[in-house]
């Protein structure tokens, strides 16, 4: 609780009904004012005290002596040349720089959230893992991208259809701040955002994904696989020598086995190191045992690395030995390229920028 509390008043917006109701309660306001509070924040998108016309004068200044309402300063917003990728960066209230990135397909959208500031899991591919990790992210800054999100949306009269955790860092190293902004905008009283809408992407860490089986059976799982070898594996993903393939394999069939669910594997290609005839095969072997969808993702460049794209005949041959054994698989256009929509890279970006500055 305590990164909620700031000079003694808490976060008004990271508190579930239930919580907002006790405390309330010991703050000497009605319960019933809890839901009617509730309502304006997580339904009605209003964040000022004064606005909540239901709420007495005098209550409302309880309210402000004794809550706070966290805020997401817009930074940037970039819009790719398609139109279809759009990144926002928002700075919190350290000072510290998170992004979201919106995608859109006609009229459905998708939110691609952050969880961490930076990630801790070093990736030797991603942009996110070559800048400092941290922290987590609380329950409210979760919550407030999509809110800022929506509301942009609203002003056309759309809607945020499904969101991923699949932004900056891992959101199963944050687990209990992902799945309480989750149980928020799930709220009846709030957005009644079907849990069948979000997908939480890790890249296997196997305590969180337990819990998740035990826990979570509405919500996606993708997992972030990029190669079913271990050698290979740990080289580009570190977190592969604490968790191998075989014991992530055996947790996503227990996974499989409880919830029912259908599991995304996102495979990144990347030349030289994934995407040769023999990974395509060894990659069907693994898919066997699962009920999966697989998304191939071409690598995204980083600056500094090395690594390489591989051709587009190379990605649609991959893509279609896949198919031809009847995996289902998906392979993505590399989309937003041209405003770096790749994990972290807006941030990386504006850091070099006023680096550069400086
Ligand atoms: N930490 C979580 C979620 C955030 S990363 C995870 O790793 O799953 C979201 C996705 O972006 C992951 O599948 C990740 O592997 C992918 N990604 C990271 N860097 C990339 C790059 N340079 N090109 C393409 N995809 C990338
Ligand atoms: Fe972290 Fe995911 Fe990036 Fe790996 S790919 S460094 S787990 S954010």
């Amino acid at each position: 609780m305590s990164n909620n509390i700031t000079n003694d008043k808490i976060d008004i917006l990271s508190l579930n009904l239930e919580k907002l109701q006790e405390i309330f309660v010991i703050t000497g306001l009605k319960k019933f004012n809890a839901a009617q509070v509730f309502n304006w924040l997580h339904n009605k998108l209003i964040f000022d005290f004064d606005r909540f016309t239901n709420i007495s004068k005098n209550d409302r200044e309880i309210l402000k002596k004794r809550f706070y309402l966290p805020k997401l300063e817009y930074r940037t917003h970039q819009i790719s040349d398609d139109k279809n990728t759009e990144k926002f960066l928002f700075e919190l209230k350290d000072k510290r720089l998170i992004e979201s990135v919106l995608i859109s397909h006609k009229n459905r959208h998708t939110l691609c959230v952050s969880s961490q500031i930076g990630c801790l899991l070093g990736c030797d591919f991603c942009a996110t893992a070559t800048m400092n990790y941290e922290r987590n992210l609380d329950i409210s800054e979760i919550l407030l991208q999509f809110y800022y999100v929506q509301n942009y949306l609203s002003k056309r009269g759309e809607k945020l259809g499904n969101v991923v955790f699949m932004g900056m860092g891992e959101p199963f190293l944050n687990y209990d701040n992902v799945i309480g902004a989750i149980n928020i905008l799930n709220c009846d009283k709030g957005q009644n955002f079907s849990k069948r809408n979000f997908t939480i992407s890790t890249s296997g860490i196997i305590p969180g994904i337990k819990r998740f089986t035990d826990d979570e059976p509405q919500i996606n799982l993708a997992i972030s696989l990029h190669s079913v070898k271990d050698d290979v594996r740990t080289e580009i993903m570190p977190i592969n020598k604490k968790w191998n393939v075989k014991e992530l394999k055996e947790t996503l069939l227990e996974y499989q086995k409880k919830s029912k669910n259908r599991i995304t594997f996102e495979y990144i290609l990347i030349d030289d190191m994934n995407c040769e005839t023999r990974d395509a095969f060894e990659l069907i072997n693994f898919l066997r045992s699962f009920s999966c969808l697989v998304n191939l993702i071409p690598y995204n460049p980083v600056a500094g690395k090395i690594y390489k794209t591989p051709p587009k005949k190379k990605q649609r041959e991959f893509y279609n030995l896949l198919k031809e054994k009847n995996v289902n698989v998906t392979l993505r256009e590399t989309k937003g390229q041209d405003i770096a929509a790749a994990c972290g890279q807006l941030k990386a970006k504006k850091e070099m920028s006023s680096i550069n500055e400086k």
